[in-house]
């Protein structure tokens, strides 16, 4: 009676700690705690085998469990004929085992050429073995009620760990679909190549955990690393020789690289590249790649027409303020107006501080909202004939005709001052607890001087404003 009720206190026991179990290291500490106060055995340690790599691998550090020679197709060939080996011997890490206990679909092996005692039971599901249990016993003997143990505990752990591998397929499930989702939604904003690039690279990279990602661009025809900065793996230069545009991708010979190129009607635009020199790209992640690499190639292209279009069009798309292209002209308009009527003209260039940190802190969309909102500011702070431009990511060009150098430093503080003063509102972006950014901006403020060319005063109010930014900024310098 005591026996049994032992039993039951310690399955229940069991699977209370596992069905709480998050990590192959918790799974692995609640059977260690168990198996210790109850069977009063040693250390236990689990061995997968990895369907994907044909590999057996350390559960818990989820590294190759065997070293190179040992981990040889043979030995690998052996340990999937498990489940046929029943009754007989068979060779595992070295050392030869016996399947010594069987009933319909449970097998006990012991480890028969050690001096210690070790268990090896197997993992199944499904009825296949899919990892091994090997349980230091020290020297002992076993009874009936241990082998019925082990074998209930080996259903509630395989439990456990099945519970734990689908978790963790439903993670890079739904980091595949949050993906999907953002790399449709950048070019709702965005069209600047620079910009898209490092984005759809960080987001891939989130659900590719044992592979890193490469982007490249086609220009001349020929690939050119355009995410991140270097890339050393001749394997993704030679497959990218054999793209075209039929293939979706193509692996190499250990399928552990792929390269899938992005296109657009009909033409190849560049390619994504993934790299790992020991983990296959199983079905699945294949399948997000090649879905990943279709919106990606879309989103180029589109990013491309709009470029073209915008290169003509005057209006930076985000902010709504004048785009590069047009502040070039007009900058050239204003500076030989001064010339001609030898009337002052001043520039402004202001610059976000820290806008990086936005970006990562509350993610690219409120970035946008503040960029925004700081143009919204510029807008309303500045007179009717003055003319604002977004000069670049978070920097903004104002042209400021027929106002002298100490009007234009005014305009300046003020500027700096309301912008430090105010708040975008985030709330639409449902952060947790956080309603509302602070920014603040660095400023250079010059003023043309005869005979000077556009693109003088342009450096000019960008030394004041690396100035502002290298003497502590939220600061206006005239320079
Ligand atoms: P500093 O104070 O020295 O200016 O630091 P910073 O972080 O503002 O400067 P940095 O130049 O390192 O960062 C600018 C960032 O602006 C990097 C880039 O990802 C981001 N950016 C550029 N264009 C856009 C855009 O259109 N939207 C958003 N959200 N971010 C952008
Ligand atoms: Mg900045
Ligand atoms: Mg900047």
């Amino acid at each position: 009676m005591k026996t049994k009720n032992n039993k039951i206190e310690y399955l229940s026991k069991l699977a209370n700690l596992l069905a709480g179990a998050i990590s192959p290291i918790t799974i692995l500490n609640s059977v260690n705690k168990l198996f210790k106060t109850y069977l009063k055995t040693e250390d236990v340690e689990f061995i997968m085998w990895d369907n994907n790599n044909m590999l057996l691998k350390d559960f818990i550090r989820d590294v190759n469990f065997l070293d190179d020679e040992v981990q040889s197709k043979e030995m690998n060939y052996k340990y999937n004929n498990l489940s046929v080996s029943l009754g007989e011997n068979f060779y595992f890490n070295d050392s030869e085992f016996k399947c010594e206990f069987a009933t319909s679909d449970e097998y006990l092996i012991k480890e028969l050429t050690t001096d210690e005692n070790v268990i090896i039971y197997p993992l199944i599901s499904n009825k296949e073995v899919y990892g091994l249990m090997r349980i230091k016993t020290g020297k002992r003997t076993y009874n009936k009620e241990f082998f019925e143990i082990i074998n209930t505990s080996s259903k509630l752990i395989s439990g456990a760990i099945i519970n734990y591998n689908l978790n963790e397929q439903m993670e890079v499930s739904l980091n595949f679909y949050k993906a999907m989702k953002d790399i449709a939604k950048i070019i709702e904003s965005q069209y600047e190549l620079s910009y898209i690039i490092p984005l759809i690279g960080e987001m891939i990279d989130r659900f590719m955990h044992s592979h890193l990602i490469y982007i490249f661009i086609c220009t001349n025809n020929k690939f050119k690393l355009v995410w991140p900065t270097n890339c050393k793996d001749k394997k993704i230069y030679s497959l990218l020789k054999k793209i075209n545009i039929k293939n979706d991708y193509i692996l190499s010979e250990d399928s552990a690289t792929g390269v899938f190129p992005l296109k657009a009607e009909g033409k190849i635009l560049g390619a994504i590249a993934a790299y790992s020199n020991i983990d296959k790209l199983n079905r699945q992640e294949i399948d997000y790649l090649i879905q990943l690499t279709n919106q990606s190639g879309l989103t180029i292209q589109r990013a491309n027409v709009y470029a073209e279009v915008l290169k003509y069009a005057t209006m930076d798309a985000l902010t709504g303020l004048n785009n590069r292209r047009q502040m070039e002209l007009r900058l050239n308009q204003e500076v030989a107006n001064a010339k001609r009527n030898n009337r002052p003209l001043c520039c402004i260039m202001l610059d976000v501080d820290y806008f990086k940190n936005v970006n990562d802190t509350y993610g690219h969309s409120a970035g946008d909202l503040v960029l925004k909102k700081v143009s919204d500011i510029i807008k309303n702070e500045i007179r009717e004939y003055d003319i604002a431009c977004r000069y670049g990511g978070e920097e903004f060009l104002i042209i400021l005709p027929q106002t002298n150098s100490k009007e234009a430093i005014l305009v300046a503080q003020r500027l700096r001052k309301v912008i430090e003063n105010s708040q975008t509102d985030i709330r639409n972006l449902r952060i947790k607890k956080v309603s509302f950014l602070n920014v603040t901006v660095s400023i250079g403020v010059c003023s043309y001087d005869k005979n000077m060319e556009a693109e003088a005063l342009i450096q000019k109010a960008d030394k004041g404003l690396y100035k502002a930014k290298s003497s502590g900024r939220n600061r206006v310098i005239y320079y």
